[in-house]
């Protein structure tokens, strides 16, 4: 047993006892982690923010290989992003961040380009107009995807790699555009406007946080049902955003009330 420090962002917690946590946390240097934090609710002073959902921490334990918990020894808070997110829609945003972490990935590996594509996303999230959140969400997905092996391709046919279709055909199964003769074999493709073809291009690519520069505002609704189908087929563990959802049934006006239905 090893005591080891590493940072990490907090994606959840939950209550042991009457005094204690568990933190699960997406960590630099050993992927995702969980923590028990003894006295975590008998005394939270100790801990301060670093336990908080959405914070960004330094986390020192004592690691246990083989073990699904760790005893937590200390924690600092590097930053309370929770803390100063004042917008429902940018903690919405950033909680739909943790959110698909919390689903797509598992495993005591470090993968560093990956924790820093869910800080960047995050300290997107605080700072870009918020007009751009969905754009971040975007990007967020699909460059999470990227860095779990599911790329989605567009240079090529997903399936046998020829010219894709001129009428940008997207299919959600194979994971990529593809060409006339799949889309008419396999079916299951989704015509994307060329606005929305353009901007899932520069979503993959450029970086996150700066996603809302790169894409058409009437495109991210197009593009979020698009890749929402397509993280469902290559992700079993992926059901939609709840934390979007949330958003969106706070945002949707109140109907005037009407006959009701038979
Ligand atoms: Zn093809």
């Amino acid at each position: 047993m090893a005591i080891v420090t590493t940072e990490g962002i907090v994606l959840k917690i939950h209550a042991l006892g009457d005094t204690s946590r568990i933190v699960t946390a997406y960590t630099r240097d050993f992927g995702m982690t969980k923590f028990v934090a003894k006295g975590a609710r008998k005394s939270p002073s100790r801990f301060g923010f670093a336990l908080e959902p959405l914070s960004r921490s330094r986390f020192t334990f004592y690691l246990k290989p083989d073990r699904d918990l760790h005893l937590l020894s200390a924690a600092e808070v590097i930053d309370p992003l929770g803390s100063r997110l004042g917008d429902l829609s940018r903690l919405a945003h950033a909680q739909a961040a943790l959110e698909l972490v919390d689903r797509l990935v598992w495993g005591e590996e470090p993968h560093g380009e990956l924790y820093d594509l869910l800080r960047n996303a995050l300290a997107g999230c605080a700072i870009a107009p918020v007009a751009s959140l969905p754009a971040i969400t975007l990007a967020f997905q699909l460059q999470l995807a990227g860095e779990l092996g599911y790329r989605p391709r567009l240079d090529a046919c997903a399936v046998d790699g020829r010219p894709v279709s001129q009428r940008r055909l997207f299919s959600p199964g194979r994971g990529g555009l593809v060409c006339d003769g799949c889309a008419n074999r396999e079916g299951g493709v989704i015509v994307l406007s060329a606005e929305a073809l353009a901007s899932f291009a520069l979503l993959l690519d450029r970086p996150v946080g700066d996603a809302g520069e790169y894409i058409e505002i009437q495109s991210s609704g197009e593009l979020l049902r698009v890749v929402e189908d397509f993280l469902r087929t290559h992700f079993q563990r992926f059901r939609g955003l709840r934390s979007l959802e949330v958003l969106k049934s706070l945002e949707t006006p109140t109907e005037p009330q009407g006959p009701l239905r038979p």
